[in-house]
């Protein structure tokens, strides 16, 4: 066991090593590459990570996980985690037949630029054939994973979000529909209109220093990380000492690119606020999709969008855009960035609205999966079920089955986990409140006492454990989705 273990924590350190530079060149791909030279990078992304698979799934290495796994009672709980997940994508991979697994890579290749044409031609026909052959793919797949815990749909949904499966989820859409469906429909009965002043110009300089201001507020470490421009704002991080976001300004939408600067920065307290022995092991980061979406969600709509934060910092808002703001009082902007509407489109939608688009996609994957629907019917499908949940149908399929890229990418199971980091971060908020008064805390000027609660309960164990686990000892409660139906329920009945 021991031998196994030294060539464990020998291979490990080449791996993370590979990571490291692939990081590091999809970090220069996003930000700033020129567009010629992309093609280079991508093709030294696609050689580095040949190699760490070639690692991977090197015998000794596959046999060390094993002899590891087998004795991992006697394992520290960080190592033995680390192991058990080793473990389980080594035997999940090994299922796959190797001949399906490389034709489905060259398919999701040639299917994304298809995708992308069909959307921009609003012809889904275009597109069917390559999301057929997904499908099918995705289907199998179910098939080859399946175990004695996870079958059908579950099979994908675990990929996203460990533990996390239909009967979990079921049980939060149902409420969902039964609770949020006809609130939703009341509260976005008359339309809104977006309020002249907000049309204005806004200076990107200006828009970037607040948003620098903003991380100042939120306690985001600059010795350890850096901001820069993208298409579409991201974090990426490795171990807790290079943290990086991204934003992107819009002069006619301001407030776009505040509510990306504080979700990023959440996403980036995560990364940074792991325990730091962590570094170095491939324990580190968020334990989960859902888990940082609760972090990032929590920064941006639970304290982001609220009266108490924007008490303390609207005026230094006003002071950066004189002008453009100086007849808009707090109330005017509080209810400007806290509208609710009927819209198409899920990365557009608000905070009200969003997880009915999410439950719309996770209802669809399901008999997708279950064979129930086919893919030639989606495009009606669509239509049928949003306007039952929003009271309108998308006039176009580039407005509907078309709008995101996941399926294009195969990624089928990946939705939920939006909806879910919504869910928790309210789960949170109710238990962080029962320590303290979290609103009145920012009357500090920063966000550092909420930091240290959820670094204490949340961020330091990286992804060392499950994150139903990380929940359950964060909060004493499993998953209910409850606080989150109540949160929103609560807020925009005000
Ligand atoms: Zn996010």
């Amino acid at each position: 066991m021991e031998k196994a273990l030294e060539f464990y924590k020998q291979q490990r350190r080449k791996i993370i090593a590979f990571n490291y530079v692939g990081f590091l060149v999809g970090w220069d791909m996003e930000t700033d590459a020129a567009e010629q030279s992309i093609m280079a990078d991508s093709e030294q992304v696609a050689v580095i990570s040949e190699m760490t698979y070639q690692l991977m799934t090197d015998p000794e290495f596959e046999q060390a996980v094993a002899t590891l796994y087998s004795q991992r009672d006697s394992l520290d709980d960080v190592l033995r985690h680390e192991i058990e997940v080793a473990y389980k994508s080594v035997r999940d991979t090994k299922k796959i037949p190797p001949d399906e697994y490389a034709a489905y890579g060259e398919l999701t290749s040639k299917a994304y630029p298809v995708y992308v044409k069909a959307k921009n031609e609003n012809n889904f026909e275009l597109f069917r054939p390559y999301l057929e052959k997904i499908v099918d793919y995705c289907r199998k797949q179910t098939k080859w994973l399946q175990t004695d815990d996870l079958a059908g749909y579950d099979v994908l949904l675990d990929m996203y979000e460990p533990h996390y499966n239909q009967a979990k989820y079921d049980r939060f859409f149902n409420a969902l529909r039964e609770r949020l469906v006809p609130f939703v429909k009341k509260v976005t009965a008359t339309p809104v209109k977006t309020p002249d002043w907000a049309k204005q110009t806004f200076p990107a300089d200006k828009q970037k220093e607040f948003c620098e201001y903003l991380r100042g507020v939120m306690c985001f470490d600059k010795s350890r990380g850096i901001m820069k421009v993208s298409e579409h704002p991201f974090t990426n991080g490795f171990g807790t000492d290079d943290v990086r976001i991204t934003n992107h300004y819009y002069e006619n939408k301001f407030d776009s690119s505040i509510f990306s600067a504080i979700h990023e920065t959440g996403h980036a307290l995560y990364e940074q606020q792991c325990d730091k022995s962590l570094n170095g092991t491939l324990s580190g980061g968020g334990a989960s999709l859902g888990l940082h979406e609760s972090q990032s969600r929590f920064y941006e709509n639970v304290i982001g969008r609220s009266r108490a934060f924007w008490q303390v910092h609207y005026p230094v808002l006003k002071q950066t855009f004189p002008e453009q703001l100086s007849d808009v009082n707090l109330d005017d902007f509080l209810a400007y960035i806290n509208t609710a509407e009927r819209s198409f489109v899920r990365t557009e939608a608000d905070e009200l609205t969003y997880p009915l688009h999410v439950m719309l996609r996770y209802e669809i994957e399901q008999k997708v999966i279950s064979n129930e629907l086919q893919v030639k019917d989606l495009p009606q499908y669509w239509k049928t079920k949003f306007n039952e949940y929003f009271g309108i149908t998308p006039p176009t399929d580039t407005l509907g089955v078309l709008q995101d890229v996941h399926w294009a990418y195969g990624n089928f199971g990946y939705f939920p986990t939006y909806a879910l980091g919504s869910a928790i971060a309210s789960q949170l908020f109710y238990y962080m409140n029962k320590d303290f008064d979290v609103y009145a805390s920012l009357q500090s000027g920063n966000t550092a006492k909420i930091n240290e609660w959820l670094r204490e309960r949340v961020h330091k164990y990286g992804s060392s454990k499950y994150p139903d686990e990380i929940l359950l000892l964060a909060t004493g409660e499993a998953f209910n989705p409850d606080y989150y139906i109540d949160y929103l329920i609560n807020k925009y009945s005000r």
